[in-house]
């Protein structure tokens, strides 16, 4: 029975290439025991990685990562076992992806007066009813040769540098614990420290998400920077907040592997047991 726990990975839901279907099946070949299917504001894919996972041992957590906005910039809110069914959830996730909809519209516009690119080509990448991001463009601009990879469409065309960057509506990120919290889930800030100590939610606001009931930090995540992650620890233990790993699996839309950073067995029980919204599925 394996204890690796990867409390964080994508499906074609959202921005991974894998059906849930597939992710869970990609789960347990690399050895998982137990995986978190966290679609960006979507739980669209919950069902089918349980039918997956029948029979299968893995233990799936439902999850979604939830887009924020602290000012200017965006932050990622890990949620676990919350209740999908939580009416301001659903209103609030279904704001989010209209936005990312029409922001992506937009910037697909202005990329189209420089490149040869249409809205189809990116509803083409996606599926319907999907949350539509940045890596939905990539996809494109790599389907009309313009870049090779996700990854190179990242650093030029879609940086939030090229000019043709836009924001989407996010709730606040003390409105996000609050309501993952209301609904009976477990909030966890995802890789706060991409990029690095000094740009980092500061300690007053981490401090306030703690007293609303932000549970862990996910310290073990690839894009935090090695100081930022030696501040998270700090910060942890001075907050008394749990600490995560795991890898953000995209499945060939990023580099990343599943089990390249895992949770331990006592954090993943202390989630379980915090988490009212709905339940572990157990294969
Ligand atoms: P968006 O949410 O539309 O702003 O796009 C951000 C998403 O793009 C993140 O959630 C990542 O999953 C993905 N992403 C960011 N950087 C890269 C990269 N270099 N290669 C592939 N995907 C990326
Ligand atoms: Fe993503
Ligand atoms: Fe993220
Ligand atoms: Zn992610």
């Amino acid at each position: 029975m394996s204890t690796l726990i990867d409390l964080h990975a994508h499906s074609s839901v959202s921005d991974g290439t894998e059906t849930p279907t597939q992710l869970v099946r990609a789960a347990v070949a690399a050895g998982l025991g137990t995986i978190a299917l966290t679609d960006h504001d979507s739980t669209a894919g919950w069902q089918e990685a349980r039918a997956a996972a029948a029979g299968t041992g893995l233990t799936v957590i439902p999850g979604m990562e939830l887009s924020t906005n602290w000012g200017p910039a965006s932050v990622h809110m890990l949620a676990y076992l919350f209740d999908p069914l939580n009416e301001r959830l659903i209103s609030e996730t279904a704001r989010i992806r209209d936005g990312r909809l029409h922001r992506a519209e937009s910037i697909v516009n202005r990329i189209a007066a420089d490149y040869d690119l249409t809205w189809d080509d990116v509803l083409a990448q996606s599926i319907d009813g999907g949350t539509i991001g940045r890596p939905h463009i990539a996809d494109a601009l790599v389907a009309r040769g313009h870049v090779a990879n996700r990854s190179a469409a990242f650093e030029s065309i879609l940086h939030w540098r090229s000019g043709y960057y836009e924001n989407y509506y996010a709730p606040s990120p003390l409105r996000g614990v609050e309501m993952v919290v209301a609904a009976g889930g477990v909030p966890v800030l995802a890789h706060p420290a991409t990029h690095g100590r000094e740009r980092m939610i500061d300690e007053d606001s981490l401090r306030t998400l703690a007293d609303a009931g932000l549970f862990g930090l996910e310290v073990h995540h690839r894009d935090n920077t090695p100081d930022g992650k030696e501040r998270l620890l700090e910060l942890a233990t001075k907050l008394g907040l749990e600490i995560t790993g795991s890898s953000d699996y995209h499945g060939e839309g990023k580099p990343n592997r599943l089990a390249e950073n895992t949770t331990s067995a006592e954090v993943l029980e202390k989630l379980i047991a915090r988490g009212t919204g709905s339940a572990p599925f157990v294969g």
